[in-house]
């Protein structure tokens, strides 16, 4: 009997590299001696720092925050001296206001972060959302939307459904998959307190069919969850996707312009569970991130449990990389990720690995005159014209562009990674999408 595997149009199966990492149990990074907190690592208003230069802060303490609704406060991972507050580079390849703390190495935790709290069970919604807030957690999974907000739905939208997204579809990333079979507990208990907050009885795990041991282990705990059901999709970048992985595994579209809300649906992250479980248990900021840290030029592969506000050069030397044969430094996969032109930037919220190419693992073939043969349009998941975005960004038409819903474009990387003559589709369409979201602020 063949079962179904659920799955979506379009997409592609890039070579997955994901046999580098994904035997590597998790291992802890130590963290820096200098650390760095940008004031940005999440979607929304930037954070205000709370802390003056010449401050002792404690592990877990709040440095910044910001009034704005949709933004999360920073917390310090580490305890230590403030040494200065001051632009340092961020890994978006931007300058960002950031507070910066030498490490004392005593992790000396703040009071209130302790597992003598036992009152779970009493909290209602609300209390919890507020916890969520106050623990700065974001969407781990890239794209860093405050878990706060998401998990406040306005009145209007009728959630019925919850998603936890385990389909890690990115070539070389392993971190989720690790954490699915390391710790499944935590992440039922995570999907647990969503289902509470959010009202609702039903939550889908929605796990690539590349990877059996998690889909095994994850089955066997689902069978203590009442409501919870495993979803085996098939392998196919961008399964992770937001909207494919809801129209994947309800059926459901989310129109374009509309949020899973709007299809009552809420979707979140493997290690977005296990911050929610963290913070209504112990009241802990989001510490740490597991991270995978891969690519031929990284002796020591493996999947990294890292202090956020480590630095990159930190952790790729601790994991052995060889800096004269890296070509590109990549945080993210190779897919969606942002090249780095620095290893001086620190580990955000938003880091869910950090690739070191060597020159065979990049494609780095010269840009020629489009070939008119259709591939990126075949295979774009979100049924666009990419052969039409790349001219009319290359001109900066962005009237034009917003009339083949440009605005739709998820920047999965798709096209890019098909076009045979080496265009850089993506990488335009993006910084066409910035300029028509600058002309929208305006
Ligand atoms: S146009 Fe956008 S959505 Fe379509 S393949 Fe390219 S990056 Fe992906
Ligand atoms: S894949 Fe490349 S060569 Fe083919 S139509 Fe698209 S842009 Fe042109």
């Amino acid at each position: 009997m063949r079962l179904k595997l659920f799955t979506f149009k379009g997409g592609q199966h890039p070579h997955d590299c994901k046999e580098i990492t994904q035997n590597k149990r998790i291992k802890d990074i130590p963290p820096s001696k200098i650390m760095v907190y940008p004031m940005s690592q999440h979607i929304g208003a930037p954070c205000e720092p709370i802390v003056k230069v010449g401050d002792y802060v404690s592990m877990g303490q709040k440095i910044g925050e910001s009034k704005a609704f949709v933004s999360a406060p920073i917390h310090s991972t580490v305890s230590g001296k403030v040494v200065a507050i001051e632009k340092r580079p961020h890994p978006n390849g931007t300058n960002v206001l950031s507070v910066v703390i030498e490490n004392d190495f005593e992790d000396k935790l703040l009071e209130t972060i302790n597992d003598n709290y036992n009152d779970e069970c009493k909290l209602s919604p609300k209390e919890k959302i507020e916890i969520i807030k106050e623990c700065g957690i974001v969407g781990l999974g890239g794209a860093t939307f405050p878990t706060h907000i998401k998990l406040s739905p306005p009145p209007d939208k009728q959630i019925d459904c919850c998603i936890i997204n385990g389909a890690e579809c990115e070539p070389y990333l392993t971190s989720d998959y690790r954490v699915m079979i390391e710790t499944p507990i935590v992440i039922f208990e995570g999907l647990k307190q969503i289902m509470n907050i959010l009202g609702v009885n039903k939550g889908y795990i929605g796990i690539e069919n590349n990877k059996p041991e998690a889909i095994d282990i994850m089955k066997k705990v689902a069978s203590n969850y009442d409501g919870v059901e495993i979803c085996v999709l098939k392998t196919k970048y961008p399964q992770g996707s937001e909207k494919h992985l809801i129209k994947a595994i309800t059926g459901r579209e989310v129109p374009s312009g509309k949020l899973p809300a709007d299809v009552g649906v809420v979707v979140n992250n493997i290690d977005t569970c296990t911050a929610i479980y963290n913070a209504i248990k112990t009241r802990q900021p989001i510490f740490t991130r597991i991270i995978t840290v891969s690519g031929l030029a990284v002796k020591e592969p493996g999947n990294y449990r890292v202090r956020i506000g480590t630095g990159f050069d930190d952790i790729l030397n601790h994991a052995q990389f060889d800096a004269e044969n890296t070509v590109k430094v990549l945080m993210g996969g190779p897919m969606m990720g942002i090249s780095q032109s620095t290893l001086n930037v620190p580990t955000i919220k938003g880091t869910s690995a950090i690739l070191a190419l060597t020159y065979d693992e990049c494609h780095l073939d010269k840009e020629v005159s489009c070939a008119r043969c259709g591939k990126c349009v075949e295979n774009c998941p979100m049924g666009l014209m990419p052969v039409q975005l790349n001219a009319y960004s290359k001109i900066n038409d962005l009237e034009t562009l917003k009339k083949y819903d440009v605005l739709d474009c998820i920047e999965c990387g798709v096209c890019s990674f098909t076009c045979p003559c080496g265009n850089h589709i993506t990488q335009r369409i993006k910084l066409a999408k910035r300029q028509i979201a600058a002309s929208k602020k305006k």
